[in-house]
C-alpha cells in the first residue's frame, strides 16, 4: 500500500501534483477541498455548514472532516493506496489519520511538503480566483487562509518529522521538475 500525504500551504500545487501522482502510481485520490466543494454545489446539509467556514477562510471542524475521510476511504475497493490531498490540516486530523490507517493495518508511507514562497502563493491564488471564480480565492480570504495555515497546519511539519515520514519538496519552478523530485522520493518508499 502506498499512502501519500501531500502537504503545503493554499496554492502550493497539491491538486496539480496529486493528479500526476495518481496517473503514475494508480492510487486513489482524496481531496477534502474537492469533496467539500461538491457538497456545497449539491446544496447538502454538510455543504451549507462547510460554506460558512470556507468563505471565512477557516477550517471545517475536525469531527466533520474526519468523518468524511473515513467514509471516502471505505468507498475505495481493491485500492493500491491513497493520496491524501488537503488532509490532514491539524494535529488531531493527523492523529485520526494514523488511527484510521492502523485499524486497516496500514500507515502513511511518506509526507510530501510542497514548499513555495509566500509571494508566489498569493500570485497563484489571485490568478486562480480570476480564472475559476473560486469564492475563497480573493485577496482578503487568501490572507486569512495563510494565517490559518501558519497557525494550525504548519505544526504538522514537525509532527511528521517526528513520525519519520517527512520529505521536503521544492514546490516552485517547472511542474515537471517538481514532479521528478516527488517521484524520486516516492520510489524510495514504494
Ligand atoms: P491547494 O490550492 O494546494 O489545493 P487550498 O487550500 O487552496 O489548497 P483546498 O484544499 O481545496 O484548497 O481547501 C479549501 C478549503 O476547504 C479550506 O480553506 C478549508 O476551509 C476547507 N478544508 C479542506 N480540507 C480541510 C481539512 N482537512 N480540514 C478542515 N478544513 C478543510
Ligand atoms: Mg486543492
Amino acid at each position: 500500500m502506498l499512502n501519500i500525504v501531500i502537504f503545503g500551504a493554499p496554492g502550493s500545487g497539491k491538486g496539480t501534483q496529486s493528479e500526476k501522482i495518481v496517473a503514475k502510481y494508480g492510487i486513489n485520490h482524496i481531496s477534502t477541498g474537492d469533496v467539500l466543494r461538491a457538497e456545497i454545489k449539491g446544496g447538502t446539509e454538510l455543504g451549507k455548514i462547510a460554506k460558512g467556514y470556507i468563505d471565512q477562510g477557516q477550517l471545517i471542524p475536525d469531527e466533520l472532516i474526519i468523518d468524511i475521510l473515513a467514509k471516502t476511504l471505505d468507498s475505495f475497493q481493491e485500492s493500491k493506496g491513497v493520496i491524501f490531498d488537503g488532509f490532514p490540516r491539524t494535529i488531531p486530523q493527523a492523529e485520526a489519520l494514523k488511527k484510521v490507517l492502523a485499524e486497516r493495518g496500514q500507515e502513511v508511507s511518506i509526507m510530501l511538503d510542497l514548499d513555495v514562497p509566500e509571494e508566489e502563493l498569493m500570485t497563484r491564488l489571485i490568478k486562480r480566483g480570476q480564472e475559476s471564480g473560486r469564492a475563497d480565492d480573493n485577496e482578503e480570504t487568501i490572507k486569512k487562509r495563510l494565517v490559518v495555515y501558519h497557525n494550525q497546519t504548519a505544526p504538522l511539519i514537525d509532527w511528521y518529522k517526528q513520525d519519520g515520514k517527512y520529505q521536503h519538496i521544492k514546490g516552485f519552478g517547472l511542474l515537471e521538475d517538481i514532479f521528478a523530485e516527488i517521484c524520486e522520493a516516492v520510489d524510495k518508499v514504494k
